[in-house]
C-alpha cells in the first residue's frame, strides 16, 4: 500500500505511522519527497486495514500496488534504478556490455578473451567458476580456482567481474572475488538462494528461468529486494517454447515490458537466448532498439575449442563486429555506448 500524507503532516506523524506498520509486522517504508510524503507498507492487506489509515487526519490517500511484486514495482519506485558495477553503470543512458567466455577454463584462455572483449570495448567481464551444466559428465567449472583466476584478470585490465553463485553455502566466496553474482536460469526459483545473495552486499544479475515467465522472474527479484539488496540487473535469455530450430526463444517482448513494469535495469543474453553465434549479432541490436539497458554476451579467444558453450560464442572478429554495428542502433534510440 502507497500512503500518500498531507503536505503539512510532520516528520513526527511520518515516524509515528511507520512505527504502527511495524508493529503489525508489515514492512514500512519511508519515501519522503520535496512536496510531500510518501510512506508504504508491505505486507497482508488485512492486518493493514486493521491500522484504519483511511481516516487517520494526516493520510490523504492511500493507493494499493496492484502488481503482485512491490519493492521492484514502477508503482512504488517511479525512477529507474541504476546499478553500479565499480565504475560501470548499468540502466539509465549508457548501453552496457558484459561479454566473456562461457566458463574459465585456464588463465590464458580467459586472460585472452578478456582482452579481446575490452579491446572492442566492453565493459564487464562475465564468465562462469561454478557452471550449471545439464550433464553431469561435462565440466563443471573450476570452483574457487576459476574465482581467482577471474579476480585476477579482473584487476590486472580493470573490468569489473560478474560470475555465477549456484549454491548458499558457495555465496560467501563468491561474493569475496566477483563484482557482482550472477543467479542462473536453473537457479531463478531457489528461493533460499536468492534471500542469500540478497544479504551479500554486492549487485545481482538475475537471470530469467527457461520457463518462468515475467511476473515468475520480477517476484524472483522481490526476493532480493525485500533482503535489502536494490541493486539489481534482470537479464532475459531465452525460454523454451515448441520451437526447436534454436536453444531458446529470446522473448523480446518480455524486454519493453519490464521496462514499463519495473524500475530494474534489464539486459539481453543473445547468447543463451539462441544458441546460434549467427543470431547473436542480429538479436543483440534488436534488444538494443527494443530498449534493453545492455547485453550479456559470450565470446571465446577460440570457440571450436571451448569446453561449454562453444556454438553460441563469438569469434574475437565477430565480437568486435557487434560493438561496431551495436553503436548507431544504440545512438538511435537515445542511448549511449561508453
Ligand atoms: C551462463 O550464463 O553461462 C548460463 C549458464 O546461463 P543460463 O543460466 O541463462 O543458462
Ligand atoms: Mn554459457
Amino acid at each position: 500500500m502507497i500512503i500518500v500524507l498531507k503536505p503539512e503532516a510532520t516528520a513526527e506523524t511520518a515516524n509515528e505511522l511507520l512505527d504502527k506498520i511495524a508493529a503489525k509486522g508489515l514492512k514500512p517504508l519511508h519515501m519522503p519527497g520535496i512536496e510531500r510524503v510518501v510512506i508504504g507498507a508491505l505486507g497482508d492487506e488485512r492486518v493493514l486495514a486493521e491500522l484504519a489509515l483511511d481516516s487517520h487526519p494526516m493520510v490523504r490517500s492511500l493507493k494499493p500496488i496492484l502488481a503482485p511484486y512491490k519493492l521492484v514495482s514502477r508503482e512504488l519506485h517511479p525512477h529507474d534504478t541504476i546499478v553500479r558495477l565499480g565504475k560501470v553503470a548499468i540502466g539509465g543512458r549508457g548501453f552496457c556490455v558484459i561479454a566473456g567466455p562461457c566458463a574459465v577454463e585456464t588463465r590464458e584462455q580467459t586472460r585472452n578473451t578478456a582482452l579481446i572483449a575490452k579491446k572492442a570495448g566492453a565493459h564487464a567481464l562475465r564468465a562462469g567458476a561454478y557452471k550449471p551444466r545439464t550433464s553431469p559428465y561435462t565440466f563443471q567449472g573450476h570452483g574457487l580456482d576459476g574465482l581467482k583466476i577471474l579476480r585476477a584478470i579482473g584487476d590486472e585490465l580493470d573490468l569489473p567481474v560478474v560470475t555465477e553463485v549456484m549454491e548458499t553455502s558457495d555465496v560467501g566466496v563468491v561474493a569475496d572475488h566477483a563484482d557482482a553474482l550472477q543467479i542462473g536460469a536453473r537457479n531463478m526459483q531457489n528461493y533460499a538462494l536468492l534471500k542469500a545473495v540478497g544479504r551479500a552486499g554486492k549487485p545481482v544479475l538475475l537471470k530469467r528461468g527457461m520457463a518462468a515467465k515475467v511476473e515468475d522472474l520480477l517476484l524472483a527479484a522481490e526476493y532480493l529486494l525485500a533482503e535489502g539488496n536494490e541493486q539489481v540487473i534482470l537479464c532475459e535469455r531465452g525460454i523454451r517454447t515448441f520451437e526447436t530450430a534454436t536453444r531458446n526463444t529470446l522473448d523480446l517482448n518480455a524486454i519493453p515490458y519490464i521496462k514499463q513494469k519495473t524500475h530494474l535495469p534489464v539486459l539481453v543474453d543473445p547468447s543463451h537466448g539462441t544458441g546460434v553465434r549467427d543470431l547473436v549479432t542480429p538479436m543483440s541490436l534488436a534488444a538494443a532498439a527494443c530498449g534493453a539497458d545492455g547485453l550479456l554476451v559470450e565470446v571465446h579467444e577460440d570457440p571450436a575449442k571451448a569446453w561449454s558453450d562453444g556454438a553460441q560464442s563469438l569469434y574475437p572478429g565477430g565480437f568486435e563486429q557487434l560493438m561496431q554495428s551495436l553503436r548507431p542502433v544504440v545512438r538511435a534510440v537515445g542511448r549511449e555506448l561508453a
